[in-house]
């Protein structure tokens, strides 16, 4: 979000912790819950904190609009939102630019691993809804979408996971939560999918050295390993704490 005048609390004590206690490198408290709702193919809750974000699939289905299907593979279409009632100040329920902006991104974060030729002339519908917001909500739906997407069945290469990383009063931090976002130097949100390889989102918002980057890199992508090990143990046992 940015902006905003910093308030008169230190977001980094001297001992190097953080204003909710977490060490640099700490993700919040994280919650995975596997198959939550009873209408939908596949579905997954998944908390990191205060952020609570749920993701509904459907598909791969016929649509009953077939003129915008593909040939030769599936078509993910995927909607972004946040409830009214996520955020402080109740939220309008049209969507805003910036939903339009995440739908892409988190589109473009999950297509990448779905094998979607296996399922040409169809559509994937992914939902994500945001019940709570704060800090880190398009990594957190990225992560519900690709657990909601294994419940549903749909033949994936490997998971994806995200996480956003922060630059607070000169310190990187793991996991920004909404004040961090708010008042820090720079906010760079990573969607990755460790078993492949592959980053499949990267934002940079703020500013950071090429040595500031590249740490920040490697430090989503370590968080990243362990959010997509409790995505695969929480497929496995349907609901998983970090804590
Ligand atoms: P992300 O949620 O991916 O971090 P942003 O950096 O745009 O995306 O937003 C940071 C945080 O700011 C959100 O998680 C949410 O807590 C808050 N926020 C975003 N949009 C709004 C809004 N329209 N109204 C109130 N708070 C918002």
């Amino acid at each position: 979000m940015g902006g905003g005048k910093k308030p008169d609390i230190k977001l980094i004590s001297d001992d190097g912790l953080r204003h909710d206690g977490r060490r640099l490198d700490e993700i919040r408290p994280v919650r995975m819950r596997v198959g939550v709702l009873n209408n939908a193919d596949g579905s997954a809750l998944v908390e990191f904190g205060r952020t609570r974000v749920i993701a509904a699939v459907y598909g791969p289905k016929e649509p009953v609009q077939k003129f915008a299907l593909l040939p030769d593979k599936a078509t993910l279409r995927v909607r972004y939102h946040m409830a009214p009632f996520s955020t402080e100040e109740r939220k309008s329920p049209a969507p805003s630019r910036r939903e339009i902006e995440l739908t892409k991104v988190i589109r473009e974060a999950l297509e990448p691993v779905i094998l979607v030729e296996e399922y040409p002339r169809t559509v994937i519908d992914v939902f994500i809804e945001v019940l709570q917001a704060d800090g880190g909500t398009r990594t957190a739906g990225v992560t519900a979408a690709s657990l909601a997407l294994a419940d549903a069945g749909i033949p994936m290469k490997g998971l994806v996971g995200g996480v956003a990383i922060g630059k607070v009063e000169g310190h990187l931090v793991v996991d920004v939560d909404e004040l961090e976002d708010m008042y820090g130097e720079a906010d760079m949100p990573v969607a990755a999918a460790p078993d492949l390889g592959l980053v499949t989102l990267l934002q940079l918002n703020g500013v950071l050295s090429r040595e500031e980057f590249s740490k920040a890199l490697d430090l989503a992508l370590t968080a990243i390993r362990t959010i997509v090990d409790l995505e695969r143990k929480a497929l496995k046992e349907s609901y998983v704490s970090s804590e």
